[in-house]
């Protein structure tokens, strides 16, 4: 991994000084996510009285959080959840919005701001969607303005969800949390009540059982290692070249390590027969893997427009089909079922110069997802995709310098993030308190200024 000097050095007293007085961008280190720490430390605020909002505060008090509807004017505060469930036309966003520009210069460093309204494909008042849409927009332009690791973020919810359901909960604590720490300027829909809470939050994959394909390095071993932190069994899948990294990291975590190249039409069923060998059961998968091979399309040639779509998304689809026809896989337990997260990318929504098999691909899979929720959803699972931006890995480490620096620098937290920061919002997604979202792709780029 690349080191980031310029980081470390603007969090020394002398580097912020000298970063402030020349403009420079000023990356904050993020809080993140620890399983023995609080959950976030200080005052949340909570506005808009209604009774969507007294029901996330009970949320929150259930958490043991130190929740306030006002706090004094020198008070430095954690976070601030904005329910706007009462705006019914644009006008009737100010007096809310107006409070909460009123706490930003109070809040702490890595704070969050969480708006929560209904979807706005789900009215069809223009007054209301306009409103509703209106949210999307301030919380995207004050994601941008946030500052020292501070984050905003929205939470759509579905027209006729109760605000108790599990499946707002956790969502809730997955955007407060550390685990967050590299997502702003993002949405999570919440469609369904499915789904429970964990009776041990640091442990939420306790029981359950995960494939995580390309997991000898990068973003894949830092899935296996968080997954097996919260509680999951880890199969690791990657090619036989890579298979001592990959006996490494499945001996650190202990799990089971299972060379396949996931291009072969047997790999789903290698999964399935190897999962159930050895565990009795699937839960979980995360299809990782993915190559790039960069080319023009001017100069592109077969071999590099085939593999990636290959690689990237073809043999997703077949593993899919064969998880899907499985027992084992689909077998359901209350109203949790099973979990698929894949890896797309923000190319994948913006493209990029020299990426059009990879954008393809990456794209394809935010197709993937968002047709196969309803074929998870017959057994209350979810799909759903995650688009890392710029994260700091071996892939990454091989930029130009230059190149390198300037796309660390442009996103809203002024840096790259860390291969944890996707695994973490992975490990939500696969969680059965996630199990009201499904067929979303949630970007972890700390809002990339470049594309959508
Ligand atoms: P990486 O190249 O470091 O690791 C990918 C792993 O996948 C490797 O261990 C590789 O051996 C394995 N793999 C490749 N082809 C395989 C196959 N046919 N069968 C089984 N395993 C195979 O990549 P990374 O940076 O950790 O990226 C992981 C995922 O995240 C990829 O899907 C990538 O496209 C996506 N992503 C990464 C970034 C980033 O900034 N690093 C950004 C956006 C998306």
């Amino acid at each position: 991994m690349a080191k980031d000097s310029y980081t470390h050095f603007a969090n020394t007293g002398f580097g912020r000084r000298i970063t402030k007085a020349l403009g420079l961008p000023q990356p904050a280190k993020l809080r993140r996510y620890s399983p023995s720490g609080p959950l976030i430390e200080g005052p949340v605020v909570l506005l808009g009285a209604t009774e969507a909002s007294d029901l996330i505060a009970e949320h929150l008090l259930g958490w043991d959080l130190d929740v306030r509807r006002h706090v004094g004017p020198k008070e430095k505060v954690a976070a601030v959840v904005a329910v706007f469930d009462s705006a019914h036309t644009p006008a009737e966003l100010s007096e809310t919005v107006l409070e909460l520009g009123g706490l930003l210069k109070q809040l702490k460093p890595s704070a969050r701001v969480i708006t929560v309204f209904r979807n706005p494909a789900h009215t069809e008042d223009p007054a209301a969607r306009a409103a509703r849409k209106g949210i999307e927009g301030l919380t995207r332009s004050l994601a941008h303005e946030m500052r020292a690791g501070g984050t905003a973020n929205g939470l759509i919810l579905h027209e006729d969800l109760a605000t108790a359901a599990p499946s707002v909960a956790g969502a809730l604590r997955f955007l407060l949390s550390g685990r967050s720490a590299f997502v702003s300027g993002q949405f999570i829909t919440v469609d369904s009540v499915n789904g429970a809470l964990p009776e041990d939050w640091t442990a939420p994959l306790s029981g359950q059982v995960a494939v995580v394909t390309g997991a000898a390095r990068g973003i894949g071993a830092a899935i296996a290692r968080t997954l097996y932190r919260d509680g999951a069994q880890v199969i690791l899948v990657d090619i036989p070249p890579a298979g001592e990294q990959l006996a490494a990291v499945a001996n650190e975590v202990a799990g089971t390590a299972l060379q396949v190249d996931i291009t072969e039409d047997e790999a789903g069923q290698k999964i399935l027969t190897h999962a159930e060998q050895h565990y009795g059961r699937l839960d979980i998968v995360v299809h990782n893997a993915g190559i790039t091979r960069d080319k023009l399309l001017a100069n592109m040639d077969p071999g590099r427009w085939n593999s990636v779509i290959a690689v990237n998304i073809e043999s997703q689809l077949r593993m899919n089909r064969a998880f899907l026809d499985s027992e084992l896989f689909s077998r359901t337990e209350g109203t949790v079922g099973p979990r698929i997260v894949s890896l797309a990318s923000t190319s994948g929504i913006a493209g990029n110069r020299g990426q059009t098999n990879y954008a393809a691909s990456k794209a394809g899979v935010i197709g993937m997802v968002s047709a196969a929720s309803a074929q998870l959803a017959a057994r209350h699972g979810t799909i759903n995709a995650v688009a890392p931006g710029f994260i700091e890995t071996e892939m990454t480490a091989k930029m130009p310098v230059a190149t390198r620096e300037v796309a660390r620098r442009l996103n809203s937290l002024s840096q790259g993030g860390r291969p944890e920061d996707v695994a973490e919002t992975i490990a939500y997604l696969v969680s059965p308190a996630a199990a009201g979202t499904s067929g979303l792709t949630l970007r972890v780029c700390g809002q990339n200024l470049v594309g959508a």
